[in-house]
C-alpha cells in the first residue's frame, strides 16, 4: 500500500457487488484505486502485470470460481493476498477456501467486515513475507541452528525445526530430530552439565564446549550456545540452539600452542648456544691477540737478525738463503698483524682515535706507498679528491690508511695491466662539521667472479684459491676493511667482472675540522703560485690539480711571479729554477727579502728542477727554497708535498708505543737521518745501489722503533728501488724522507713550544 492507496483487483461478473465492495472499503477509509475483471484470462494478465495489495474474488463466477483465482495467484508466484467475497457458502467450502490459501472469506452480505480482513490480510501478509526471510536467513547460516518449544524443563524443550548445518554437523536428518526432546543431545556428546544450566546461564548466551559423537559414531569438537525466545515478561517461547563443529579450529590452536612452545624452547637454546659461542669467541680472540703479540716480539728479532745477516759478507748462495729467510718472515708479519687486527675487532677492543688529518695527505702518503709496486708492473695510479671534499678532518686516519692500503694493495695485486685509480667524494653531510667521504678504489685486473662476490668480505675467504696461489694473501684483508670501515660507521661494497676489472667503494664518518665548514672550504681553496715557462709542464701541473682543494695561477717567468707574489696572497710558490727574463733562483731570493721586508713569515717555495744534483739541491736551499721536486713531477709526489707543506694541521707522528727512553733519543736519531739524507742524495749522484739498499735497510728496522712508521716505509721502498735500480724512485723517496723529516723535527718543536 503505497501513499495510502489500496490498489484492488476484483474478480466479479456483477458490477453492483464490485460497486459495493468499493464503497465499504472507501466508507472504511481506504482510498482505493480497484481493476475489476470478470474473465479468467483477463484476472490472470492483471494479476501478472500490476502490483495489486490484495485481490478481492467472487466465489462463484460465471466460468470459474474464487478457488481458481487462489491458485492463479500462486501459480504466478504472486505473494498477495485473495480474500473470497461470496453470497453465501456453507462452512465446508469456506474451510476448503482457507485449506487452498486464501486469506480470509467474507459475505455478500455482511461487507461491513470486508475492510477489517483487507487490513489483517495485508498484515499478515507483510508479517509473513518478513519471517520468511528471518528464517531464510537463519537456516542458510553455516552454524548448525535448532529451534526448540520451550518447557518447564531445557531438556524436554521439543524440537520443531532445525537448518541443514545442523543435520550435515550431525549426521542426524531432520526428520531424525524434529519432535525429540532436546535431552536426545546427551546420548550424543552434551552432558547433563550442559543442560543443568538455568535460565539466568542461558540469557547470557554462554558458549559450552563438548566433545561430541555424530550419528556415525565419529568423534568432533562442538561448541554449543543456547539462547531462548521470550513472548513477554518472563515467559519463554522457544529456544535458539546455535551448534558449531570447532575440530579444526581446536586442532589449528592446538598446533600454533606446541609451535610456540617450541618456538619459545628453541630461542632459549639459541641464546645459550649465543652466549656459549660469543663466550668463545670472545676466548678465542684474546688468545689470539695474546699469542699474536707473543710471536711478533721473538719475529721481529728473526727478522732483524736476518737483516743483519744479508749485511755480512755471504756467498750467492747464502744470500738466497738469507732472502727467503726476510721474504717469510715478513709474509709471516703480515699475517700475523692481520691476525691481530681481526682478534683487536672481534674482541671489541679496537679504539677509534679522534685526531686531526689532512685527507690529502692521508692518500698522498698511501699510493706514495704503492708507486712502486705500480710503476715496477707497468701499471698507472693515481688519485683524485672530489672538488668540493673537505679535506681537513677529525678521525682516525690510520684505520683510514689501513683500509685503503688494503684495498689498493689488492688492485695492484690483482691487475696485470691498465690501471688503478683512488677517488675521493663528499658522501652525505649530517651536519655543518659532520659527513660522510665516499672512496672509490677502482682497477683493470682480473676481477672476481659473481657468486664470490659475497664471500671475499669473510675471515679467511678468497675468491679462486688457484689465483690465490699466484698472487699469495691470507683472505683476511677484506674482512679486516669491512670491520674497520663498519666501525667508521660506513659501509664497503665491490662491483666486478670478470677480465674487465673491479671497484672497490666504501664509505666512511669523519668530523670537520673546527674553521672548515664544508662552504668555507668551497668558498677558500689553498693559492699556489706556479711560475714556469714550459707551457707542457704547467699544462701537466694543471691537470694533476683539477678537481682538487687548489687554486692554481700560472705565470711564465720569474719576474710575472714575483710581481704577481707582491701583489696577491699566495699560499706555496712552485718555482721552476731555469726561466726566462728571471730564473728561478733570483726570483726566490727576491720573494724571501720582500717577506723580510714586509714582516711576512716565509711562504713555502718549492723548487721545481731537472737537475738533481748535490750542487743543484744546495743552490735551491741556499736561495730560499723551502723544498725541492725533480721533474717530471709525478701527481702523487707532488700532492704529497703540497699537503706537507699546506697542511696547517700535521699530525704529529705516533710515538705513544714508544717507550719514554726511546723517546729521549729521537732527536739525536732525527739528526742522524740529516746524515743519511747526505749520504742518499751522493750514493744518487754515484748511482751507488748497494749504499741506496743498506741506508733504505736501516731506515726500515729503525723508524718504527722510534714511532715513525712513515721512515720505515720509505726505507723499505728504497730498498726495493736500489734493486731495481730505479734512480727516479729513489730520488722521489729521497724527497719523501726530507719532508718527513723536517716534518717531524717541525712537529717536535711544536710540541716543546706548547
Ligand atoms: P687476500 O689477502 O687473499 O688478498 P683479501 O681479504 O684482501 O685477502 O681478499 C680476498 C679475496 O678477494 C682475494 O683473495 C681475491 O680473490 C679477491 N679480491 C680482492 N680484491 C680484489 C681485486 N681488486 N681484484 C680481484 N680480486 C680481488
Amino acid at each position: 500500500m503505497k501513499n495510502g492507496l489500496l490498489k484492488v483487483l476484483l474478480a466479479e461478473d456483477v458490477a453492483a457487488d464490485a460497486e459495493l465492495c468499493i464503497d465499504a472499503l472507501e466508507k472504511a477509509g481506504f482510498s482505493v484505486c480497484a481493476d475489476v475483471c470478470s474473465r479468467a484470462e483477463d484476472f490472470e494478465q492483471l494479476i501478472g502485470a500490476t502490483a495489486y495489495d490484495v485481490v478481492l474474488a467472487d466465489y462463484n463466477l460465471k466460468d470459474w470460481t474464487g478457488i481458481q483465482a487462489v491458485e492463479i495467484v500462486q501459480r504466478l508466484g504472486k505473494n498477495i493476498p485473495v480474500i473470497v467475497v461470496t453470497g453465501n457458502l456453507g462452512d465446508e467450502k469456506a474451510v476448503d477456501c482457507i485449506h487452498q490459501g486464501a486469506a480470509d472469506y467474507v459475505l455478500k452480505d455482511r461487507l461491513s467486515r470486508l475492510p477489517s480482513a483487507v487490513r489483517r490480510a495485508i498484515d499478515e501478509n507483510v508479517l509473513r513475507r518478513q519471517s520468511h526471510v528471518l528464517a531464510a536467513a537463519l537456516f542458510s547460516v553455516k552454524d548448525g541452528v535448532l529451534i526448540a518449544k520451550a518447557a518447564p524443563n531445557l531438556l524436554n524443550a521439543q524440537i520443531i525445526s532445525l537448518n541443514e548445518a545442523f543435520s550435515k554437523i550431525t549426521g542426524y536428518p531432520s526428520e531424525e530430530l524434529i519432535g525429540k526432546h532436546l535431552s536426545f543431545f546427551r546420548t550424543t556428546g552434551a552432558g547433563d552439565e550442559f543442560f543443568a544450566g538455568n535460565e539466568a546461564k542461558l540469557s547470557n548466551l554462554d558458549v559450552t564446549e563438548t566433545l561430541d559423537k555424530r550419528k556415525d559414531g565419529s568423534v568432533y569438537n562442538a561448541e554449543w550456545q543456547i539462547s531462548p525466545i521470550r513472548n513477554g515478561p518472563g515467559g519463554i517461547s522457544h529456544y535458539v540452539v546455535i551448534h558449531r563443529d570447532i575440530t579444526d579450529r581446536k586442532r589449528t590452536a592446538a598446533e600454533l600452542a606446541e609451535t610456540n612452545e617450541k618456538l619459545l624452547r628453541y630461542s632459549e637454546e639459541l641464546q645459550f648456544a649465543k652466549g656459549h659461542a660469543e663466550a668463545a669467541t670472545r676466548a678465542k680472540s684474546e688468545f689470539l691477540a695474546c699469542m699474536s703479540h707473543e710471536i711478533r716480539t721473538p719475529m721481529n728479532a728473526i727478522i732483524a737478525m736476518a737483516d743483519l745477516l744479508s749485511d755480512t759478507q755471504l756467498t750467492a748462495e747464502q744470500s738466497k738463503y738469507v732472502e727467503v729467510f726476510q721474504r717469510c718472515g715478513e709474509n709471516l708479519m703480515v699475517l700475523i698483524n692481520q691476525l691481530l687486527d681481526i682478534s683487536k675487532i672481534e674482541a671489541g677492543k679496537l679504539d677509534l682515535e679522534q685526531l686531526d688529518f689532512d685527507l690529502n695527505a692521508v692518500l698522498a702518503k698511501t699510493i706514495a706507498l704503492f708507486e712502486s709496486r705500480a710503476h715496477a708492473k707497468g701499471l698507472s695510479l693515481s688519485f683524485q679528491v672530489g672538488g668540493n671534499t673537505p679535506t681537513r678532518l677529525i678521525g682516525d686516519q690510520h684505520q683510514l690508511q689501513q683500509v685503503l692500503t688494503n684495498l689498493i694493495g689488492n688492485a695492484i695485486k690483482f691487475t696485470e695491466e691498465g690501471s688503478v685509480m683512488v677517488e675521493a667524494s663528499l658522501g652525505d653531510t649530517l651536519s655543518e662539521s659532520d659527513c660522510f667521504i665516499e672512496f672509490k678504489v677502482s682497477d683493470t685486473g682480473v676481477g672476481i667472479p659473481d657468486d664470490k662476490i659475497a664471500v671475499i668480505f669473510e675471515d679467511f675467504s678468497q675468491a679462486d684459491s688457484s689465483i690465490t696461489r699466484q698472487y699469495g694473501g691470507t683472505g683476511l684483508g677484506l674482512a679486516i676493511s669491512r670491520a674497520l670501515v663498519e666501525r667508521m660507521n660506513g659501509s664497503i661494497t665491490v662491483k666486478s667482472e670478470v677480465g674487465v676489472g673491479s671497484t672497490f667503494r666504501f664509505s666512511a664518518n669523519f668530523r670537520l675540522q673546527p674553521g672548515c665548514t664544508q662552504t668555507q672550504f668551497e668558498s677558500a681553496p689553498r693559492r699556489i703560485l706556479l711560475c714556469e715557462d714550459s707551457p707542457d709542464n704547467a699544462f701537466v701541473v694543471g691537470a694533476y690539480l683539477a678537481g682538487t682543494n687548489y687554486a692554481l695561477e700560472h705565470v711564465v717567468n720569474g719576474k710575472a711571479g714575483l710581481d704577481k707574489f707582491k701583489s696577491e696572497a699566495f699560499d706555496l710558490v712552485l718555482m721552476d729554477m731555469q726561466m726566462p727574463v728571471l730564473d728561478g733562483h733570483t726570483a726566490t731570493r727576491r720573494i724571501r727579502l720582500w717577506e723580510a721586508d714586509h714582516n711576512r713569515r716565509p711562504t713555502p717555495i718549492l723548487a721545481l728542477t731537472a737537475h738533481a744534483q748535490k750542487e743543484e739541491v744546495k743552490r735551491c736551499e741556499a736561495c730560499g727554497c723551502t723544498a725541492f721536486l725533480s721533474k717530471p713531477i709525478r701527481k702523487a709526489t707532488l700532492l704529497a708535498a703540497l699537503a706537507r707543506h699546506l697542511g696547517r694541521t700535521t699530525p704529529a707522528p705516533d710515538q705513544s708505543d714508544v717507550p719514554p727512553e726511546v723517546q729521549e733519543l729521537v732527536p739525536g736519531y732525527l739528526k742522524q737521518r740529516d746524515l743519511d739524507l747526505e749520504k742518499l742524495r751522493m750514493a744518487i749522484e754515484e748511482s751507488d745501489y748497494p749504499a741506496i739498499s743498506t741506508l733504505g735497510h736501516q731506515l726500515k728496522g729503525s723508524g718504527t722503533s722510534y714511532g715513525f712508521d712513515e721512515f720505515s716505509e720509505i726505507g723499505s721502498a728504497l730498498e726495493r728501488a736500489a734493486k731495481t735500480h730505479d734512480l727516479e724512485e729513489t730520488r722521489r723517496q729521497v724527497e719523501l724522507l726530507a719532508g718527513a723529516v723536517s716534518e717531524a723535527v717541525a712537529v717536535r718543536l711544536v710540541t716543546r713550544e706548547k
